[in-house]
């Protein structure tokens, strides 16, 4: 398999090459035709494998396609310096949600995001605990279309009501799910899958990647993976 047979956008294939990858890995060749597909995706992933743009490079490119709809707005970019994004009412609506279960991991991914988005019109963000709200708060009111977030960090947001809505997640992935380290972790994916599983056209794809699969993966995965789901390994 190669890059050039998988029908992606060029844009992604530009970003492909600027990345210095030239055959797919073993994982990116499987999730390739899988992700384009639709299908959600229960994958055995170790670091190093390429795991990271095995997902997101068919997730940009097929939102490629519609990027000039669905990107998020950029109020701070338009130029209005009065405009108060919390006080207009503007919260982070992302399209992409990826839980990581470190900090390291997040940031990570969020490099990744970032080499991948390049000239997409799609705006990663990375949000995580240990470090102040106030700086991630100001850089998802830039705009926010693809969201990497370690799960407590993830939830506050989540739950101040204002800050984050994950009515337009059509793709959640969870990175490393057997490394996720809080006992009620499934608690915590149960009440952001149910977000992006009532958005409105209901489409949701989710995926999850992880060296192991213990109990508590393999229960969320029953409850949330679609029946046609494809298993990797
Ligand atoms: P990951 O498994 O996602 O942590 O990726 C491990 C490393 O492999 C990262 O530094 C990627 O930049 C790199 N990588 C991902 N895909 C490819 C590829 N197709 N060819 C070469 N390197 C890659």
């Amino acid at each position: 398999t190669k890059f050039q047979d998988a029908g992606l956008h060029p844009v992604m294939m530009t970003n492909i090459e600027l990345c210095g990858y030239q055959l797919p890995t073993p994982i990116q060749a499987y999730c390739l035709p899988s992700i384009l597909t639709g299908h959600d995706i229960i994958a055995v992933a170790q670091t190093g494998s390429g795991k990271t743009a095995a997902f997101f490079i068919p997730i940009l490119s097929q939102l490629m396609g519609k990027a000039k709809k669905l990107a998020a707005p950029r109020p701070f970019f338009i130029g209005n310096a009065d405009f108060d994004p919390i006080r207009d009412g503007v919260r982070a609506e992302p399209l992409v949600l990826v839980i990581a279960p470190t900090r390291e991991l997040a940031i990570q991914i969020f490099d990744e995001a970032r080499r991948l988005c390049y000239r997409t019109m799609l705006r990663p963000c990375v949000v995580y605990g240990g470090a102040p709200t106030r700086e991630q708060l100001d850089d998802l009111r830039k705009g926010c279309d693809i969201l990497i977030g370690t799960p407590g960090r993830l939830i506050d947001f989540i739950d101040r009501g204002h800050i984050l809505s994950l009515g337009r997640v059509k793709f959640t992935i969870i990175d490393e799910a057997d490394e996720m380290v809080s006992a009620d972790w499934v608690e915590d994916m149960r009440k952001i899958l149910t977000g992006g599983d009532n958005n409105e056209d209901s489409d949701h794809i989710f995926m999850m990647f992880s060296a192991t699969f213990p109990k508590d993966a393999r229960t969320l995965a029953k409850e949330y993976m679609a029946t046609d789901h494809i298993r990797i390994r």
